[in-house]
Order: C-alpha cells, then sequence, then structure tokens
C-alpha cells in the first residue's frame, strides 16, 4: 500500500464509503449523501430577491428537491461586481427554509462569517477560491456543519484531498468533495469538467463526490449532458444553477438552467442513474 498524505480522507485507512447524513425534516426522510441515492441541489448562483427565491422554491418542491443552493456571500472575479446580499441574504435563506421546509447549501468566505453561516447553512459550501484558504478550512473543521468543499481553479485531485484533510483534522469529518472544472488551455468552456475525477475520488477516499455542471461547463447547454456525464461517472451528488429568468439572474446566468430545462434534466439525468444501478432523489 502506497502511503497516502491524507490519512483521514484515506480510503486505505478507511475502506466503507462515508455516508452523510442530513437530519429529517418533519414529513421526510433523512438525506444520506454518498448513499445509493444521487443527491440533487439546485437553486440560483446567488441569492436573489425574496419572490424569485420563493419562485424557485416552489418549483424544487414540484420535483421533490430538498436541498437549494444561493450564495448570499459571492467571490467574484471584479471588486466592482456585485458581491452577494451578505447578512442579509443569509436572512432570507432563514426566511425560505422555515417556509418552505428546504435545506440549503451556501457559500462561507471569511473565518469571521462562519459561526453565522454555520447557524443556517445545511451544508456549508467551500468555493473553488477558497479551497487552499487554510484557516477558513480549519474554521469550518471546528463546526460540526457537513462541508460541501470545491477543488481549486487549478487544484490538482490530491491537493483538494490535502485541503478536505485540513478540515477533517480539526474534527469534522462531513466533507463532501465537488468537482466544479479545472483552468485548462480550452477556452471554448469557462472551465474543464474533469469528470476523471470522480472514479479516481470514489477509489482514493471514502468521502462522498459531488459535481458542478453549471461552472464545470460556464454554459446552459452544456449542463444537461455533463450532469447525466456526472451521475453515470458515479457522481454522488449534483449542483446547479436555476432561475426563472437565466438571463436576469444577478450572475451566472449563461450557465443557469430555467425551469423548463431542470425538469428536463431532472429527467435525463434520473434515467442514467437508474441505469447505473442507483436513483435520483426525489423526496
Ligand atoms: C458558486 O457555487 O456559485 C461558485 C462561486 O462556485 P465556484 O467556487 O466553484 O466557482
Ligand atoms: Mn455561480
Amino acid at each position: 500500500m502506497t502511503e497516502k498524505p491524507y490519512k483521514l480522507a484515506s480510503r486505505d485507512y478507511h475502506p466503507e464509503s462515508t455516508v452523510i447524513s442530513l437530519p429529517a425534516l418533519p414529513g421526510h426522510d433523512p438525506v444520506l449523501i454518498g448513499g445509493k441515492e444521487v443527491v440533487l441541489v439546485a437553486g440560483p448562483c446567488s441569492v436573489e430577491p425574496r419572490e424569485i427565491m420563493r419562485q424557485i422554491a416552489r418549483t424544487l418542491k414540484t420535483h421533490g428537491v430538498g436541498l437549494m443552493r444561493a450564495g448570499a456571500f459571492k467571490p467574484r472575479t471584479s471588486p466592482y461586481s456585485f458581491q452577494g446580499l451578505g447578512v442579509e441574504g443569509v436572512r432570507i435563506l432563514r426566511e425560505i427554509r422555515d417556509a418552505f421546509g428546504l435545506r440549503f447549501v451556501t457559500e462561507v468566505m471569511d473565518t469571521r462569517d462562519v459561526e453565522l453561516v454555520a447557524e443556517t447553512a445545511d451544508i456549508i459550501q467551500i468555493g473553488a477560491r477558497n479551497a487552499q484558504n487554510y484557516s477558513l478550512l480549519k474554521a469550518v473543521g471546528r463546526t460540526r456543519t457537513p462541508v460541501l468543499l470545491k477543488r481549486g481553479i487549478a487544484g490538482t485531485i490530491e491537493e483538494l484531498l490535502m485541503s478536505a484533510e485540513y478540515i477533517m483534522s480539526q474534527g469534522n469529518e462531513q466533507v463532501i468533495l465537488c468537482e466544479r472544472g479545472i483552468r485548462t488551455y480550452e477556452r471554448a468552456t469557462r472551465n474543464t469538467l474533469d469528470l476523471n475525477a470522480v472514479p479516481l475520488l470514489k477509489q482514493w477516499t471514502h468521502l462522498p463526490v459531488a459535481v458542478d455542471p453549471s461552472h464545470g461547463t460556464g454554459s446552459r447547454d452544456l449542463v444537461i449532458p455533463m450532469a447525466g456525464a456526472a451521475v453515470a461517472a458515479g457522481a454522488d451528488m449534483l449542483l446547479v444553477e436555476i432561475h426563472p429568468s437565466p438571463s436576469t439572474a444577478i450572475s451566472d446566468g449563461a450557465q443557469t438552467l430555467d425551469h423548463d430545462q431542470f425538469a428536463d434534466m431532472i429527467l435525463r439525468t434520473a434515467k442514467i442513474a437508474e441505469a447505473v444501478g442507483r436513483s435520483l432523489r426525489s423526496s
């Protein structure tokens, strides 16, 4: 056996797959991430105004999707771009959570906000730009909230696992690894979605693996095929951006599915899940 620099994340020392369980909401089963079901997470890139958030929440409920994504704190390339609604965005997430009984995945960017985000999020997201922000990784490692850790913009698979190790070394072993595309010489797509990472990570680690085909492609037309490919490759979770009117979304409209496309994605992806002996979580 080759010695792995990531001990807690390695399958060598923990052969059985980790299944992360989100507690059951009234009238629902608990959500298990890393089990037989492929868990779908969908929502806007940024927290949107309340009425749009409610529209998206209703669509998720219609399809039986129990987990919503939306960023209150947004890592933007330009300091002049919209930076997210911040604390007000977190307040909106709480309102939607309480009104619709949805769970949330939302990003934290600053160690000072970890407590606030951990109180509201069912899963805390560490974005690609913070994949090697070691003080932030340690801070979320001190919480007991599951963490969705995105692969760095140009991060290797081993670096992703070492970042997971930072979180786990603080006692939080509930880490989901997320392939979201990497920077390559190819500019036809926003990023190159490295689906090699999925079966490789499943071999190297016991942690659940998520795929984000929205950031992985940057282009709405490519999201549905790559969501299917991710499930075929063995992904345990899909993270997709949706909005009732993507062209008016606050951020990332070009890679955002509208609600009809989202319904289509669910139908197509469910068939692929079935073909590989799994099912798409729909309750
Ligand atoms: C996001 O999920 O909206 C996001 C900013 O993702 P990433 O960190 O992968 O770019
Ligand atoms: Mn986005």
